[in-house]
């Protein structure tokens, strides 16, 4: 019910209450009243009737003193004051509210009184004495008229008193009456006035505490605060609005919380790649930038271990790894991570879609790891020619939608930047058509490897080749076929190096191989084989013929041979011109050239 039907009710009642406290306490007071005024009036007539009785008294004492003691002046002029006193008093009576006997006496009084005065006047006129006849007729009238009176005045008097005692006795209970009423409405105003108060706090002041409390939760950010809808009142409806209030704002809240994170989650994205642009563009190796991509990545998205992997797919499928690294703690090891690759994450590379698995898997059985969930995301190069797969693990609460679109975007962005330099920097230092080193990367690795070998007191050798006879070959071949012989040599030449030497075009038909740590006489030895597998292989023409070229070369060592790249590069070509000089198809060492300085023991004739 609303409260401001609540309020009309009660107001309502307590009208009513107060209507009837002042009629029934008008009628203890009419009580009171009337009985007073009933009092009044009988005492009135009492005192009336004294009043009568009293001049009767005076003019009898008066009259009969007169006739039996002594008559004279004084006496005559008391008996004509005492007379019209009385007359006087009996004038009164049309004053007083007598009741009927009442008026009977008066009206004898008054009809006898001619009667008397008559007698009273004659009395006092007489100066020769009062005659035995006079005292006769005066005894007569005192008997009929003065006695009666006096005795009639008696009998009223004894009334009255009566009446006066039954008045007052009503009287008194109409006070105690009024009293006890009197108390009984103060009982009850009191009672109204602790209703009133009782409804007050209870149906108004509490629920505006608690709602005052509420609000004041809810303007201090406790925004999950709700208002209690227990009553269909007015407060009620306030208590509704002000929830549905707290509902819109946590509403907003909750967008503007969305929108913040992503645009957070972007800015950190941002931040990430840019720092990995910066890896990338300073140029160190490929390995670092990817340890670092991981550890962001994994940081990015708060779980324990990431790891990536890049790979080949062969004709058969089969996934070649490339390059792996990881995150994952010292158990894990590459045979795990081909495993895992080769298993559960093949579909991912295959149909390059994300795989997110939130129930555990337990332990790997290669790496022990715990896996309690993970979130795989298949990696493209921008030139779709290298693939990927990047695996994050473990994290608290599992993986979100959130998670792999995260992921998905940001790694999809960073592998394409470092897949796009790999291949900026792998044309800015190959060879176009032989897929060796070029003349500028080798020029940069000798300097290296020549300072390396400085600190470390180690020997760096070099080895000079060039194709023999190589124009009448274009000549009679053709430059295409040239082209084709070119890039045989060279895939000779790579095969016959380890992965620790470092061979180049230098330029036209010219090659150059780095041998790091390699003295002259092992440098003899590798560019022997290397001479003697060309000469021994033919080159395929388009016609389907063969024909054999062959290579002359020749070799240098720092520090034995040279000072500086510069002189050891010198020195191995002069090596290489003595090989043409002697008919070609040779390997030349600068120390047997005419050139090399002469050592101990050269210039002496053979034992
Ligand atoms: P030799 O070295 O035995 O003294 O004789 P050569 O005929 O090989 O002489 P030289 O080394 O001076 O010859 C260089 C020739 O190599 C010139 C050119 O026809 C050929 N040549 C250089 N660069 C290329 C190339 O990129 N493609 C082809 N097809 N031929 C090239
Ligand atoms: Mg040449
Ligand atoms: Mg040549």
């Amino acid at each position: 019910m609303k409260i401001s039907r609540k309020f009309d009710i009660y107001t309502a009642f307590i009208t009513v209450l107060f209507i009837i406290a002042i009629l029934v306490s008008y009628r203890a007071i009419r009580a009171i009243s009337d009985e007073t005024s009933n009092l009044f009036d009988v005492s009135n007539e009492f005192d009336y009737l004294t009043r009568v009785r009293q001049k009767l008294t005076d003019l009898q004492h008066n009259t009969e003193h007169y006739l039996h003691v002594r008559q004279g002046d004084d006496y005559s002029n008391a008996i004509m004051r005492d007379l019209t006193a009385y007359e006087q008093a009996l004038g009164l009576a049309s004053a007083m509210k007598l009741d009927e006997e009442e008026l009977k006496l008066i009206r004898f009084a008054n009809d006898g009184l001619p009667e008397f005065s008559a007698l009273l006047m004659r009395l006092i006129k007489k100066k020769d004495g009062i005659s035995a006849e006079d005292k006769q007729a005066y005894g007569g009238l005192r008997v009929d008229y003065i006695e009666k009176i006096l005795q009639e005045t008696d009998t009223h008097w004894k009334e009255d008193l009566k009446k006066v005692t039954g008045m007052s006795g009503r009287a008194k209970a109409a006070r105690t009456r009024a009293m006890g009423l009197l108390a009984v409405l103060s009982m009850i105003m009191i009672i109204c006035v602790l209703a009133a108060r009782i409804f007050f706090t209870r149906i108004v002041l509490a629920p505006i505490r608690e709602i005052e409390k509420i609000s004041n939760d809810i303007a201090r950010g406790d925004i999950s605060k709700r208002g209690p809808v227990t009553s269909d009142d007015e407060f009620g409806g306030l208590s509704k609005s002000i929830n549905l209030m707290a509902d819109a704002i946590k509403e907003k809240i909750d967008k503007l919380e969305q929108v913040v994170n992503s645009e957070q989650a972007v800015v950190r994205e941002q931040k990430l790649l840019n720092e990995l642009m910066g890896i990338i563009a300073s140029g160190v190796d490929i390995n670092e930038v990817l340890r670092v991509f991981l550890a962001r990545t994994r940081d990015l998205l708060q779980a324990e271990h990431s790891s990536i992997f890049i790979m080949e797919l062969r004709d058969n499928l089969e996934p070649e790894m490339k390059i792996f690294a990881n995150t994952f703690e010292e158990t894990s090891t590459l045979d795990c991570a081909r495993t895992m690759v080769k298993g559960v994450f093949f579909n991912v590379i295959k149909t390059l879609t994300p795989l997110r698995i939130n129930t555990p898997l337990g332990e790997t059985p290669v790496s022990h790891l715990e896996m309690r969930n993970l979130l795989a995301v298949p990696l493209v190069s921008h030139d779709k020619n290298i693939l990927g797969l990047i695996v994050i693990v473990n994290k608290e609460g599992g993986f979100s939608k959130d998670d792999e679109d995260v992921l998905f975007t940001f790694s999809f962005q960073a592998f394409q930047a470092v897949t796009l330099q790999q291949e900026i920097m792998h044309y800015a230092t190959t060879d176009g058509l032989t897929g060796l080193n070029n003349h500028r990367i080798f020029r940069k690795k000798l300097q290296e490897e020549i300072r390396r070998a400085e600190r470390y007191g180690r020997s760096v050798s070099l080895l000079m080749i060039d194709i023999d006879h190589f124009k009448a070959f274009n000549d009679a071949h053709g430059h295409q076929e040239g082209d084709h012989a070119l890039k045989t040599v060279a895939g000779i030449i790579n095969k016959n190096i380890r992965s620790t030497d470092f061979g180049a075009r230098y330029g036209g038909e010219e090659f150059a191989v780095i041998l790091p740590e390699a003295t002259g006489p092992q440098a003899h030895i590798i560019a022997e084989r290397m001479r003697m597998s060309i000469s021994s292989s033919g080159m395929n023409l388009a016609e389907g013929r063969q024909k054999t070229v062959t290579i002359s070369i020749g070799h240098a060592t720092f520090p034995d041979d040279a000072v500086s790249d510069e002189t050891l590069i010198r020195n191995a070509d002069l090596g290489l011109y003595s090989s043409k000089e002697r008919g070609r198809n040779r390997v030349t060492a600068y120390s047997e050239t005419a050139s090399a300085p002469l050592r101990p023991g050269d210039g002496e004739p053979p034992a």
